[in-house]
């Protein structure tokens, strides 16, 4: 689907007429293109507030990836020097006062920041300090992020990354993705990173799952068939799952990626065994990526138990039953990778969606819960929740339904399938063994459920 609006306001004659009228003007994310490497923007500008602990590790990280990272001279003083990225390292704040140290080096910076931006503020989880002022400020900077993604239009974006102390070093995927047109449609998320599950390897950044078997659920278009192609691109190879009836579709799309087509309803009796009896065949996967899904939508008192059944099935029951067989059955390597495709909508709920909101937060649930329990496999779940993504799922909405939630984030426009696979990649990288149990957002930091 395309963004007719979009590609309006950023012709040159769009652009005039929208500027005369008042209209918004959002900007056409930039997004990393394929053989462009994992490039992070640049130059940043890097600053530390009171006894900050992760400059050492991000200046590690700026090096080994020819980025120019200046560290502000002092946090007061301002530059006219533009820069792609601002990060500042929270993470040793401990009183309320600290906190306009936050304050003055954002305020002297943030004009500097040019469009396409990206900014990252990291901290200590709020639950990890021992003194209650601390947990306190560290608290406090969800609101300073959440707001600050809200201001910096442009398709500048803003996070929170807390790290746990111990997990300095589990800062690099986080960092690479984060900092980088990955990340183009993620804005206003906290995530933590804390000590990984797994035994880390070495890793070869520029083709990161190398010699990994991916199994991608709903893999013959849409979000799938982009998952399935990213992960391919970074070096898996990519099982392409999706139900018979399009086993056409999925057959090309197996073949695009140079991978293998496997035809099964996800909701039949026998689907976990018969997926134990692939894995017999063909040897464990090392990421698995929950991504089939339906809607059926109608408001509750219209809807059928029929509809309210399948979209359970499908959504929550099959991902809840074949990750546990999985697990169970020795389907999962160690260092494994589960993620979920989750929705704003189980966040937020939404009208005439009972059904599915119900089954995405249900996703949600299977994350937060299925996490420790994988953890004793050293494998990792987690899940992604996309907002508006321009896909046929989407293109069915009504003309005006469409619109509003095209627009309703900070960055004005829905995002592009590419986006969740870039997101799934990050948290499916070996690298990212640190993050377990958590939900990230991609959804242009949409009002829903903000
Ligand atoms: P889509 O309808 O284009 O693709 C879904 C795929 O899942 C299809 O190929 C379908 O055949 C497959 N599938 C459905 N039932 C199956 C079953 N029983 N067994 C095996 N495969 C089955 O949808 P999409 O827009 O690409 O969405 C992908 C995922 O992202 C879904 O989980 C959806 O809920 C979620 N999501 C999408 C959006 C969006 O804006 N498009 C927003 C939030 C979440």
């Amino acid at each position: 689907m395309s963004d007719g609006y979009l590609s309006f306001v950023n012709s040159p004659w769009g652009r005039r007429l929208a500027q005369t009228a008042g209209l918004p003007q959002p900007l056409a994310l930039q997004r990393q293109r394929e053989g462009q490497g994992g490039n992070l923007v640049n130059p940043v500008i890097l600053a530390s507030g009171s006894e900050g602990r992760l400059l050492g590790e991000l200046q590690r990280i700026f090096a080994a990836t020819d980025t120019v990272a200046a560290q502000a001279a002092s946090i007061k003083a301002p530059s006219t020097v533009k820069v792609q990225g601002a990060v500042f390292d929270a993470s040793g704040l401990r009183d309320v006062a600290q906190l306009d140290e936050l304050y003055r080096f954002f305020h002297a910076n943030v004009r500097r920041l040019g469009a396409h931006g990206r900014v990252l503020v990291l901290g200590t989880p709020p639950e990890q300090c021992k003194e209650l002022a601390q947990a306190v400020v560290q608290r406090a900077l969800e609101g300073f992020v959440r707001s600050l993604g809200k201001e910096l239009r442009r398709a500048i974006t803003v996070q929170l990354l807390y790290v746990e102390p111990g997990a300095e070093a589990e800062l690099d995927s986080s960092l690479r993705f984060f900092l980088s047109r990955r990340s183009a449609y993620v804005s206003g998320q906290v995530v933590r990173i804390a000590e990984p599950v797994d035994v880390p390897k070495p890793i070869a950044w520029d083709q990161p799952l190398a010699g990994r078997r991916a199994l991608v659920t709903g893999a013959s278009r849409g979000i799938g068939l982009a998952i399935a192609q990213v992960l391919a691109a970074e070096g898996a190879h990519v099982v392409c799952l999706d139900i018979p009836q399009n086993a056409a579709a999925l057959q090309q799309a197996a073949t695009a990626v140079e991978g293998s087509a496997l035809t099964l309803d996800i909701t039949a009796a026998e689907a976990g065994s018969q997926l134990l009896g692939f894995v017999g065949e063909h040897g464990a996967f090392d990421i698995v990526v929950h991504n089939a899904g339906i809607t059926q939508d109608k408001t509750l008192a219209k809807m059928t138990e029929a509809a309210w059944r399948q979209v359970l099935a499908v959504n929550l029951q099959a991902p809840l039953l074949l990750s546990q067989a999985l697990l169970e059955g020795q389907g999962l390597n160690p260092g494994g990778r589960i993620v979920c495709v989750s929705s704003i909508s189980g966040i937020a709920g939404n009208l005439g969606q009972t059904n599915y909101a119900t089954s995405k937060a249900g996703v949600i649930g299977l994350v937060q819960s299925l996490a420790p329990l994988a953890a004793r496999q050293q494998v990792t779940v987690n899940g992604v929740a996309p907002g508006f993504i321009e896909t046929q799922m989407t293109a069915r909405i009504p003309l005006l339904i469409r619109e509003a939630g095209r627009r309703m984030n900070s960055l004005s426009q829905g995002g592009q399938a590419v986006d969740v696979a870039q997101t799934i990649a990050w948290l499916a990288h070996p690298a990212s063994g640190g993050i377990n149990g958590q939900v990230v957002r991609v959804c242009g930091q949409s009002l829903l459920g903000a």
